[in-house]
């Protein structure tokens, strides 16, 4: 039976960790933070030490950390675990970091002969639990067909978008785009709200029609609309607007890398910058409701 050692056990990578536990894997597990490891230890995985204790003997790394600089410093120089790793090992890489720092880790991986997919997930801490996230990657369509069996435990729509840091490049697009509906959603939920509409109604006759978007289906920003919801939950959990802004700056990144025009992106990232010095960083992204409420 295939060994995974997984890395980075937060909001997203508990849950994808523990779909491929359910789906049989042996799994070891490492996370700076203990508590993360231990609910895994009780379900049966083995939770190492250090990230390099974590992959001996694994065939397969997955790795879940919050952006560039956590998934460079895990794996380059000369104490990093493609330093480690074996020849032949495959590396799934399911961060959101900038394409730039997937196609770095791609050469280096290469130069190895380790086999690396960037390859970045949409579908929140819902998506993640129950298995049925979506993976965006990048690399050799080679390498995706052996990774499939892990994919499928963890995701339900899995595209492959293209060469080295593809995957990271669909992944800001997508990421501009949610930040962008969930803004435009917020303001018109405190509209409506300020001009006498009850959220709940409001949110079910925008749903239902052509103002309609994944943030109205899944995740209204409005505290008390939708049951199990951050927004229902203080803002808790989910995707903190720190990540968010993080992947607003990936996107003002690749849009300056290819001269295009994205002004709805560039006024979002303000938005979040915005929210993060009112302190809402480690909050749902979902937060920046409160920028147009009293
Ligand atoms: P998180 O902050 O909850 O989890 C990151 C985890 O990585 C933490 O537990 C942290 O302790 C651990 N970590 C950091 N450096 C480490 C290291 N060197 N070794 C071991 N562990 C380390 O973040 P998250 O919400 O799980 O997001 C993870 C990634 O997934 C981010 O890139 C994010 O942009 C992306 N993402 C998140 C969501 C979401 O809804 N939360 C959805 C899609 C994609």
């Amino acid at each position: 039976m295939t060994t995974i050692a997984f890395i980075g056990l937060g909001h997203m990578g508990l849950p994808m960790a523990r779909n491929l536990l359910k789906a049989g894997f042996n799994l070891k597990v490492f996370d700076l933070v203990q508590a993360a490891m231990d609910q895994l230890a009780g379900e049966g995985a083995l939770a190492a030490v250090s990230a390099i204790e974590a992959v001996q003997g694994a065939q397969v790394v997955v790795s879940m950390l919050p952006a560039s600089r956590h998934v460079e410093g895990l794996y380059l120089g000369a104490n990093g675990l493609f330093a480690a790793l074996k020849p032949g090992t495959l590396v799934l890489e399911c961060s959101t970091i900038a394409p730039e720092a997937a196609r770095n880790v791609h050469a280096a991986a290469r130069e190895r002969g380790i086999q690396l997919l960037d390859a970045p997930v949409s579908g929140g801490t819902a998506g993640a639990a129950a298995g049925t996230l979506t993976f965006m990657i990048g690399g050799q369509a080679e390498t995706l067909a052996k990774a499939q069996p892990f994919f499928q435990a963890m995701g339900k729509n899995i595209f492959h978008a293209g060469p080295d840091g593809a995957g990271q490049v669909a992944k800001v697009c997508n990421n501009q785009v949610l930040a962008v509906q969930m803004i435009a959603t917020a303001e018109a939920m405190a509209m409506g709200v300020a001009n006498g509409l009850e959220p709940a109604v409001l949110a079910e006759i925008m749903r239902q029609s052509s103002g309609g978007n994944w943030t109205l289906e899944k995740y209204n920003p409005w505290p008390g609309v939708m049951a199990n919801t951050p927004a229902s939950n203080g803002y808790s959990g989910g995707f903190m607007a720190e990540l968010m802004t993080k992947d607003l700056g990936l996107a003002q990144e690749a849009a300056q890398a290819s001269g295009s025009s994205t002004p709805m992106g560039a006024l979002a990232l303000q938005l979040y910058r915005l929210l993060l010095k009112q302190g809402k960083g480690k909050q749902d992204f979902s937060v920046v409701q409160q920028l147009f409420v009293e």
